[in-house]
């Protein structure tokens, strides 16, 4: 449209709209040049048993940061990696900078949590996508049960058909698929009936105000029971209280992640964790066998 209305016109925009799609561009040509570099680098969340308190995984959540810009949240740099496309290498990039971690905590004899990994809808357009997962996986010595992936409603709604065929695939090497997001969509909740995934993940907006609201409190009561009649895992994000965690097991939601807990953490501080929690888990092994 800039074009068409040339030069002269350009004040026609608004100073705001100018500003964004520069920032669009300038965003863009950095991400290219940063894709494959150490600019890009993952932090982990950890995902807590609401009824133990015990961590079960971590979802690895993408960072940017870029000489000049700073850090650029994933909010931002994102969405524009999905318009351009550029998503496909970045996401690769991630999918192999956890594998790489995984095994290295392997190799150094750290016990293990499986990792869950975003996957972008034209990610998961490509058919050879968990052909692909499995054999990085396989290349470095990692069974892809340590591997989630994540992916979202819209991703399905393209080819509903074609993305069953995939996550049987992902699920049949060993992997653990979660609908991430879930009700912000547009889809009706019966849909879930037709996708063989682990778990849903319960997006935050329904979790922020779940002791408040009371619709809010009604979706996630619906999408808990729902679930469980369909034998779904589910997950509450953005649990950031107390009080949203007890309502939460109270309802009979089995885990749950937020800042509550954690907030995302560099991925070198995993490492303390993950030996915490085996050592926990060794000392209530003894316990109970000295019971016996
Ligand atoms: P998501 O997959 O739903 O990830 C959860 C987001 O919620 C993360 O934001 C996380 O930091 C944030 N979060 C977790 N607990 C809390 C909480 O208690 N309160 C609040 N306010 N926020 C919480 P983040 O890291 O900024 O990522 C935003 C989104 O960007 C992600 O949402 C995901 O859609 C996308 N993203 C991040 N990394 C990747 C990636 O590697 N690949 C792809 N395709 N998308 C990614
Ligand atoms: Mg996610
Ligand atoms: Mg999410
Ligand atoms: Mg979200």
């Amino acid at each position: 449209r800039a074009k068409e209305l040339g030069r002269d016109n350009f004040q026609l925009f608004d100073a705001n709209m100018n500003t964004e799609l520069a920032e669009h561009v300038a965003i863009e040509q950095a991400l290219r040049r940063a894709i494959g570099t150490s600019q890009i680098y993952l932090e982990f969340q950890p995902l807590v048993d609401l009824q133990s308190g015990r961590l079960t995984s971590f979802e690895a959540l993408a960072r940017w940061r870029h000489p000049e810009l700073g850090v650029v949240s994933p909010g931002r740099f994102i969405p524009v990696a999905e318009k351009s496309g550029l998503i496909v290498p970045l996401g690769e990039q991630i999918l192999l900078m956890v594998i790489k971690q995984l095994h290295a905590w392997q190799q150094a004899e750290v016990p293990l949590v499986p990792v869950a990994v975003n996957v972008a809808p034209l990610q998961f357009e490509r058919t050879d996508f968990p052909t692909r997962c499995h054999e990085l996986a396989l290349q470095h010595e990692l069974d892809p049960k340590w591997l989630s992936f994540e992916v979202t409603e819209s991703a399905w709604l393209q080819n509903s058909t074609k993305s069953v065929v995939m996550i049987d695939t992902l699920r049949h090497e060993g992997s653990k698929v979660y609908l991430d997001d879930f009700g912000t969509g547009f889809s009706n909740l019966s849909y879930l009936k037709h996708l063989p995934i682990d778990a849903v993940k319960i997006d935050q907006a329904f979790v922020r105000n779940i002791t408040v609201d009371a619709g809010d409190a009604a979706i996630v009561r619906g999408v808990l029971a729902m679930a469980k009649q369909l034998n779904i895992d589910t997950i509450a994000e953005g649990i950031e209280t107390a009080e949203q965690l007890d309502y939460l097991r109270e309802m009979g939601c089995h885990r749950g992640q937020g800042y509550y807990f954690s907030k995302p953490i560099p991925v070198d501080q995993c490492r303390a964790l993950l030996e915490e929690m085996d050592e926990m888990r060794r000392f209530t092994e003894t316990v109970k066998a000295r019971a016996l």
